[in-house]
């Protein structure tokens, strides 16, 4: 932009003001936007964001510039002030930052059509939760499970018009289940290991990125990393990234019961190996998805796993993590502490029966407590869990018929009660809720900040939600599902200084770019697509908290996709100016 700067010094008339605008145009915009028929009277920029800072991705610090929009694209970087505009921002005192890219996503999980990015309803489509954290792109069909086939997922998506920019992802447990059907519980055969090889080219054929995996779920569970390594290696061609929720997130995975399971249960640590294992040998990028380290006898484990990661990256092995800022996770919102095997098949109990009366978990319970040796298990069972959700002071009560517990710790009301934090979860179900598992909506806190703080800190580490699209109407959410990005900035960055600005807006930017291979985003560059942030770091913070989940960010004042605001002024536009992203069409 130097030529810009020379070129205003010359006394600004009619005719040194035609040769800025053909300047500019000629030298930044023209290759993209054609050159000579624009000008005229025709503004040079959509948008121009005046007096900002500019906080490239890149991970540098800072620099002072105004942003020039045209169409989809950022056309010029620099002084515009005297330029023509439709429209000039004023974001002085501001940064602006590329939009965040969520590399873990269920913006369109299961029940997308109702809920997600399908949904008939456009305030699900314009992903407001999502949209107003910052976030410009998100990467769905995660942990294994996409819908079938690809193609028509992305048509839909195409046909309905989405808020963010949407990538697409082969789900590895939707080929496994359309390949072995009902029978999933072993190994896959050669010959359906190759038939699951060919689905997974159509996905990719149909414009995924790359294969996710759910393998601490079903039907993942019982695939074989040659499974696993044979189906990855299909992608490679592709350039596709291969994205794993992983076999276990601490000492065992959510399925393990000490009762219930002979066999040395397969740790975090087993699971990072085995994605280095996936990544080594097929040369793919591999990324361990909302890495962690769950449960408090595992508390201080990412030590170990970011040595796996960063000695295996020391052998030249893609292997990247993503991660987001909460000390707990997803199912920990239905932390049930007494184990399935308690109720029988009450829990398995389809949905479809409401002829037939609820279960009562308390009398369920009773019946297993009467029998003294099956007592003993149930005991050891709830003890393991109690430490899995993070311990008795790391439990807590959200919804109870005794509002005095709202808010109280398992080891709080044991202590009032003078018992054990065991036999106060046995108090839970009996005197609780009879006909819900547990007896209350528990939530545990199983993560512990140390380790947040340490993966946070890894160049390697992306940020992303694993959350999806809410409205106020859904009921109890993760806090993640509003407040992930703002909070990875005024928390991780701006009070506690784990990180820096540059490092968490990088994070959120060009790294998930990179990994994914985007080239034209992630960045504030010249030429780049116009997915943008304006935001006030005075402000910026998330507002979202586990009793009250479905409030909006606070500092996000302007949101640009494609060039299109979906936040403006601080306001929701409700626009859908996202587009389904493949790797040919980035
Ligand atoms: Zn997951």
């Amino acid at each position: 932009m130097r030529r810009t700067t020379v070129e205003r010094k010359a006394p600004k008339t009619s005719y040194s003001r035609w040769l800025i605008t053909l300047t500019v145009i000629l030298s930044i915009a023209g290759p993209l936007v054609g050159a000579a028929d624009r000008v005229g009277d025709e503004p040079s920029f959509d948008v121009i964001l005046f007096g900002g800072r500019v906080l490239d991705g890149s991970g540098n610090p800072w620099f002072r510039a105004d942003v020039g929009i045209r169409g989809d694209r950022i056309v010029a970087i620099g002084r515009l002030d005297d330029l023509p505009a439709k429209r000039v921002i004023d974001v002085r005192g501001k940064i602006i930052v590329p939009g965040f890219i969520d590399l873990h996503s269920h913006a369109d999980g299961p029940g997308g059509r109702r809920r997600g990015l399908r949904s008939e309803d456009v305030h699900r489509r314009a992903a407001p939760n999502l949209v107003s954290q910052g976030i410009t792109t998100v990467v769905v069909n995660q942990d294994g499970r996409s819908p079938w086939p690809i193609a028509e997922q992305r048509a839909e998506l195409e046909r309905k018009g989405t808020g963010p920019n949407v990538i697409l992802l082969v789900g590895h447990g939707t080929v496994r289940r359309r390949v072995m059907g009902d029978d999933f519980r072993r190994p896959a055969t050669p010959d359906e290991i190759e038939k699951m090889r060919r689905l997974v080219r159509q996905g990719m054929e149909e414009g995924a990125y790359g294969l996710s995996a759910g393998l601490e779920y079903v039907p993942g569970r019982w695939s074989t990393t040659e499974e696993l390594v044979a189906l990855v290696d299909v992608i490679a061609p592709f350039g596709g990234v291969f994205i794993s929720h992983q076999r276990s997130e601490g000492a065992d995975p959510m399925w393990y019961w000490p009762s219930q399971h002979q066999m040395r249960p397969p740790t975090l640590l087993d699971a990072v190996r085995e994605t280095i294992e996936i990544g080594q040998r097929t040369g793919v990028p591999v990324v361990a998805s909302h890495i962690k380290a769950k449960g408090a006898h595992y508390w201080g484990s990412s030590r170990a796993a970011i040595r796996l990661i960063a000695e295996a990256r020391a052998q030249g092995i893609e292997i990247w993590a993503d991660q987001y800022p909460y000390t707990t996770t997803g199912s920990d919102g239905n932390t049930v502490l007494i184990p399935r095997w308690a109720f029988g098949q009450a829990m398995t109990r389809p949905a479809a029966q409401p002829s037939s009366p609820p279960p009562d978990y308390a009398a369920l319970l009773d019946e297993v407590l009467a029998n003294p040796w099956q007592a003993e298990k149930l005991k050891r069972d709830i003890a393991h869990e109690i430490a899995r959700r993070g311990g008795p002071e790391h439990i807590v009560v959200f919804e109870y018929p005794d509002h005095q517990f709202i808010g109280k710790t398992l080891a709080e009301l044991a202590a009032a009660r003078h018992v054990s934090a065991v036999e106060m979860a046995l108090i839970l179900q009996r005197e609780g809720f009879r006909h819900r598992p547990g007896g209350a909506r528990l939530r545990g806190f199983s993560l512990w900040e140390g380790d947040v703080e340490a993966y946070a800190a890894q160049p390697w580490t992306a940020t992303a939600t694993d959350g999806g699209v809410a409205l106020p109407e859904d009921g109890p959410v993760h806090a993640r599902f509003y407040g992930t990005f703002p909070r990875k900035i005024r928390r991780y960055a701006l009070e506690k200084r784990v990180i820096s600005i540059e490092h968490a807006i990088r994070s959120a930017t060009s790294l998930p770019a990179q990994i994914l291979r985007l080239w034209e985003r992630g960045l504030v560059r010249q030429g780049f697509y116009a997915d943008l942030v304006v935001l006030d770091v005075a402000r910026v913070r998330d507002r979202a908290t586990f009793f009250q989940p479905h409030r909006y960010a606070e500092g996000i004042d302007y949101v640009f996709i494609n060039g299109r605001p979906v936040v403006d002024r601080g306001r929701l536009t409700w626009a859908l100016p996202g587009k389904v992203l493949t790797p040919h069409r980035r």
